[in-house]
């Protein structure tokens, strides 16, 4: 076959969209099960959680307040992507023993980050969602690696990649049998400095219009600043997004990783009422 058939260069100006994750191949959605709950459905999925475990107690009272508000999937790192060698770097091993007990106390099925592909299978042994995180939307050998398993993906965009390369991110996945792949906008850079990322709520209904796969939205690090969460969160459900991941701590100001962009469980609260209003104005209901 030649690499052309894998593509679609006519779909969108500029943008070719490889074959497994195109929707002209497959034009139903893409539903990823996490244990009972549908990703893609109808029903819009709020995933909440610290960005970084950090401790029992941190963990557990986060993870009360994400349920008692709503969320259905709790997140928490434990393997940490961190710019500076010298910030904390997640709790490791230790982390995914707290998150499955986070599990075990309040039923909420857990997604954490892998960065390694050597550390695949522990924390595939773990994890009901595996993420891999912004900066490794392009390493490869991770990717094929994941999709190898019969797991969910959360695969979020990488800060400079465009919508063509997401895609074909996603494609590696999928070409390992994989179809099980959350895509996750979490902002991109630009020259913009007032906003941590530029979030890019255009990029849903594109992606929407040219792949069958579940698409959500990550505010907390698409904006970097605790007030514009509630906001951008809204307006990504008003934009078609299957899901949001949100981070919240219980005590945001002693977060030892983003705190200045996770939301308390008062301010979660809020946002979960607010969030099906426009969940419904918009034909859908929150899962
Ligand atoms: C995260 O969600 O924990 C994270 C590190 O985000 P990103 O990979 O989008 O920077
Ligand atoms: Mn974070």
């Amino acid at each position: 076959m030649e690499s052309n058939d894998y593509n679609d260069p006519a779909m969108i100006g500029g943008c070719s969209v490889p074959i497994r994750v195109n929707r002209k191949s497959k034009p139903e959605p893409t539903i990823v099960k996490v244990n009972e709950i549908p990703i893609g459905s109808s029903e819009v999925v709020i995933i909440a959680g610290p960005c970084s475990v950090e401790n029992h107690e941190q963990l557990m009272e986060t993870a009360k307040a994400v349920k008692s508000a709503g969320g259905v999937i709790l997140r928490g790192g434990a393997f940490k992507p961190r710019s500076s060698p010298y910030n904390f770097q997640g709790l490791g091993e230790e982390g995914l023993v707290l998150l499955k007990e986070a599990r075990k106390v309040t039923g909420l099925p857990i997604v954490t980050e892998v960065m390694d592909t050597r550390l695949v299978e522990l924390v595939a042994g773990y994890a009901d969602i595996l993420q891999i995180g912004s900066r490794n939307m392009q390493n490869y050998p991770l990717l094929k690696e994941v999709g190898m398993l019969r797991k969910p993906v959360l695969l979020k965009r990488g800060m400079m990649a465009t919508i063509e390369e997401f895609l074909l991110a996603a494609e590696y996945i999928l070409n390992q049998g994989n179809d099980q792949v959350i895509l996750c906008e979490r902002g991109i850079r630009t020259f913009e400095t007032s906003t941590r990322n530029t979030l890019d709520l255009g990029a849903v209904p594109m992606l929407k219009h040219l792949t069958h796969l579940p698409v959500i939205v990550d505010p907390s690090h698409g904006t970097g600043h605790r007030w514009m969460v509630p906001s951008m969160a809204k307006a990504a459900v008003a934009a078609g997004a299957d899901g949001l991941i949100i981070e919240v701590h219980y005590k945001p100001e002693e977060a030892l990783c983003d705190g200045q962009q996770s939301l308390s469980p008062a301010e979660f609260a809020k946002l979960m009422a607010d969030l099906k209003k426009i969940a419904q104005a918009v034909g859908r209901e929150i899962y």
